[in-house]
């Protein structure tokens, strides 16, 4: 399979005086200077309901920089017939085409589309200009590239054959339709979810984010210059409990690949369950769902270290990524040091709008979640068992602006070293060094999700012990690092326990999930 060999896109500097930088930011004053009007996407047709909803940015939420439709339950049921019916020839395309298509789109992203991408991940989902491109740009252009890779990968894989008679496996698409349903936080996701499946032969109805339809609607117009054939990928924005019972009493409903929240995917399984009948075949059911990402530091952790892998694995993107880190274990005898440094660091952090490209930080993604995070901190400022270091404030005059805010607590369960916040927010908790041993055991315990982890240490035994102790804690674990910032190609991500299937996006396993392969034995 003579492919193109996979590289990572190269992440541009946006220097002042480069033209990424001029470009990117003309897009951005496009979007904020005209109203972007997103319809739903069935088949060729691009259809505008009387249901609307606004487009506003993140940080300047008085804003309104477009609308989006939503779709009724006939325009579900339509999506979902127009993808069956696509699906009669899509299925039947050798996958030379298929990779072809994919592999253009990521072409246009990585250079004609570039700008307008970033531009929409900015504008809408409080993005700074690295953050969109290490996500619309780079990482989407490398699943698309990573993933046609790996499709040949699983076409290679077929079994012995001898004399007489000839085996070979068919990796057929799965019979039926996928439902896709992505997040706001990455645009990359979003477009992988439905690319993934189609790749390999499948037709998919996707409901992108109510906070992410600018981004959401440049992805379709990629797809389409691209040549993904009509019907291929319907991209239907609707009410979620309406959509989701609509496509999960389907009898063709073949499949969900979802990323988004563990109470959602829960029941979404629990529905599936339930419709277990109505179909024709088992649906496979993909998902990767909530974090809640621990930095564990032993004594003999590099101070500096630690406080980069708590600043940039809290603070970066907002802390809006499945994989921030949220809560911290630090040794005693390092934390004074590791402290005066996040502390330095975080006096350096500027918070603003995405069109200064000075701000490290925006936004939270809207109301809920600014809310969310000012009653946690709140309660954080009254509790005797929880003190705020660094941070705590908040204002949502213009935009849904929280401080990067470190807590510390005494009490190891507090109620914020368990639950996900989603947002710039991390709890430390400071452990007695001769309790290591009890700090894996409370760590693992306390795991109800298994998405990212680090440990940080230069004694090698203690990187093994904790390596060992924490092996079901997280899908993605990193060794004196930060626990954030995957990279397709490289560290294929996901988790367990409460944090998904883990069938690590941008990886074969994932591509597996997606095909329903016929074993044909022939003899002569
Ligand atoms: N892949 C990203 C990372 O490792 C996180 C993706 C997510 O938030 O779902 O940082």
């Amino acid at each position: 399979f003579n492919v193109p060999v996979a590289i990572n896109e190269p992440i541009l500097s946006y220097a002042p005086g480069t033209p990424e930088r001029e470009e990117v930011l003309k897009a951005y004053q496009d979007f904020y200077n005209t109203t972007t009007e997103v319809p739903v996407y069935i088949g060729g047709e691009e259809i505008k309901t009387k249901d609307t909803g606004e487009i506003r940015p993140p940080h300047d939420h008085k804003k309104v920089v477009g609308t989006y439709h939503r779709a009724g339950k006939k325009e579900v049921q339509k999506a979902i017939s127009t993808a069956l019916e696509a699906r009669k020839e899509w299925s039947q395309l050798p996958w030379e085409q298929r990779a072809g298509i994919f592999l253009k789109a990521a072409e246009l992203i990585a250079g004609p589309y570039r700008a307008r991408i970033n531009a929409a991940t900015m504008v809408n989902q409080s993005k700074t200009v690295f953050q969109a491109e290490i996500d619309s740009a780079c990482e989407l252009v490398d699943f698309l590239r990573f993933n046609v890779e790996y499709m040949t990968e699983i076409y290679a894989e077929q079994p012995e054959s001898t004399s007489g008679a000839w085996n070979r496996l068919e990796y057929r698409p799965l019979e039926g339709f996928i439902y896709c349903i992505s997040p706001f936080n990455f645009t990359a996701i979003a477009g992988n979810l439905p690319a993934s499946a189609a790749l390999m032969g499948n037709v998919c109805v996707w409901k992108p984010s109510d906070h992410q339809m600018l981004s959401a609607n440049v992805i379709m117009e990629i797809f389409k210059e691209a040549g993904v054939p009509d019907g291929v990928i319907n991209m239907v924005n609707a009410e979620p409990v309406m959509m989701t019972k609509e496509v999960l009493t389907h009898a063709d409903f073949a499949g969900v690949h979802f990323t988004g929240s563990t109470s959602v995917f829960k029941d979404i399984w629990s529905q599936i369950g339930q419709n277990i009948n109505t179909y024709k075949t088992y649906p496979r059911i993909v998902g990767e769902t909530g974090g809640k990402d621990f930095i564990v530091a032993h004594k003999t952790a590099v101070p500096a270290q630690v406080a980069t892998a708590i600043v940039r694995g809290a603070f970066e993107f907002q802390g809006q990524k499945c994989s921030a880190a949220s809560r911290a274990y630090i040794s005693k005898t390092i934390w004074p040091e590791v402290k005066e440094l996040i502390g330095k660091d975080i006096e350096s952090i500027k918070m603003g709008s995405p069109a200064d490209m000075t701000n490290f930080m925006t936004a939270v993604i809207h109301e809920g979640s600014f809310d969310k995070l000012a009653s946690y901190i709140d309660r954080a400022k009254k509790s005797k068992k929880a003190e705020i270091v660094f941070g705590g404030g908040y204002d949502k005059s213009e935009g849904w602006f929280v401080e990067p805010t470190v807590i510390v607590t005494t009490d190891p369960n507090y109620e914020t070293m368990e639950t996900e916040l989603f947002g710039p927010v991390i709890t430390i908790y400071v452990y007695e060094d001769s309790k290591w041993e009890e700090t894996l055991k409370l760590v693992d315990e306390t795991s109800i999700y298994a998405l990212t982890g680090a440990i940080l240490a230069q004694d090698r035994y203690a990187l093994n012990q904790a390596t060992r102790a924490l092996e079901n804690c997280a899908g993605n674990f990193y060794l004196n690092d930060k626990c954030t910032g995957a990279v397709v190609g490289q560290q294929p991500f996901g988790g367990a326990r409460a944090s998904g299937t883990n069938d690590k996006a941008g990886s074969k396993l994932n591509l597996l999930r997606w095909v329903s392969p016929r074993m044909i034995k022939e003899t002569f």
